[in-house]
């Protein structure tokens, strides 16, 4: 090999020279039940009293426990201490690795001691942790929202199936549906349209707000009164954008006297369109005797010449349908 071929390799002399930082990480061995207490959602809530690990099944299994003495009524909100009873719930948790989790939840009954509550004995509620009489956890039941919303019911199983998230498609789509609203905004700029609820045949009304494009309601009829309605119900749109629809400007005029109507831009440009259109149909005479005498002057220059085909667009069609559409615009235009 040619000398000027050989590699130029770049070696930092001080990584020879110097040894490297002696940055060690402090080990610690805490307790079993300490170390795990780490991985539960709520230290503060929950505490974590024995574990027991399935190698068969791949299973972990902890029992956890709520250490606090004194909880609130969930209807009046009165401190409670008197513990009326015990029970297990199985909760599952996310997975560890290969290893699938569940707890064994020890969750108490109390008595409300407030005389003119209605809810005489209760169930302690850890909102940090999981719902109400739920079976999963609040961070497992998210991640597998997470898998439904981007996929849907059956594939979202199957992904989650690969991430150790057993789930079916059926209760994919449940936690879909149960997922809390997003807070509306207060729209400014509104959009309104129809939409078919089957086309040809039955219509609603869509509302978007421009600032983000995002849906904001669905009426459930193309209806003047019901966008009034809704209007009057939001008093800080300001700007709506609509088709050139009579129906929606009217129900917009009652709703909203003070905002600005606007048209889409799909309809400012057929608008345009339409007026280009009756504007030289109106010149017609002028463009036909201009075109003659056009005609005329290349002749007496080049001799007779076969007049080019008049452009007609790109959807070409007979003499008859010509003289039909021609029939239509001039209606059009005189109506
Ligand atoms: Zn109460």
């Amino acid at each position: 090999m040619n000398a000027r071929c050989q590699p130029v390799w770049h070696v930092p002399r001080v990584a020879c020279d110097v040894p490297w930082p002696q940055e060690e990480i402090a080990f610690v061995l805490p307790s079993i039940l300490t170390f795990l207490a780490h991985f539960v959602p709520d230290r503060m809530t929950l505490s974590v009293q024995g574990w027991h690990l399935d190698e068969t099944t791949a299973q972990l299994t902890l029992q956890v426990t709520t250490p606090r003495t004194r909880v609130r009524c969930p209807r009046c909100h009165t401190l409670a201490r008197r513990v009326h009873s015990r029970y297990t719930r199985t909760v599952a948790d996310l997975p560890w690795g290969p290893y699938t989790v569940r707890w064994h939840l020890r969750v108490r009954k109390f008595f409300c001691d407030q005389p003119t509550c209605p809810r005489q004995i209760f169930t302690e509620r850890l909102p940090t942790v999981a719902a109400p009489w739920a079976r999963r956890t609040l961070r497992l039941a998210q991640c597998l929202r997470a898998c439904g919303l981007a996929l849907g019911g059956e594939m979202g199983a199957r992904l989650g199936h690969r991430l150790g998230l057993r789930t079916s498609p059926a209760t994919l789509l449940r936690l879909v549906q149960d997922a809390p609203t997003p807070a509306a905004t207060a729209p400014k700029a509104l959009g309104v349209d129809e939409w078919a609820w089957r086309r040809g045949q039955r219509y609603g009304t869509i509302l978007v707000n421009l600032e983000d494009h995002q849906v904001l309601d669905l009426l459930p009829e193309r209806s003047a009164d019901l966008v009034a309605h809704w209007l009057t119900q939001h008093p800080t749109v300001t700007v709506v954008c609509r088709d050139r629809s009579a129906l929606y400007a009217d129900g917009i005029r009652r709703g909203a006297p003070h905002a600005v109507q606007v048209v889409d831009r799909f309809h400012l440009v057929k608008n345009l369109r339409e007026a280009v259109e009756a504007c030289l149909h109106d010149q017609r005479p002028a463009l036909q005797a201009a075109a003659a005498g056009t005609a005329q002057a290349l002749t007496e220059v080049a001799g007779p010449v076969a007049a080019p085909p008049m452009y007609r667009g790109r959807h070409q069609c007979s003499q008859a349908g010509q003289q039909r559409q021609e029939a239509a615009q001039q209606q059009r235009h005189a109506a």
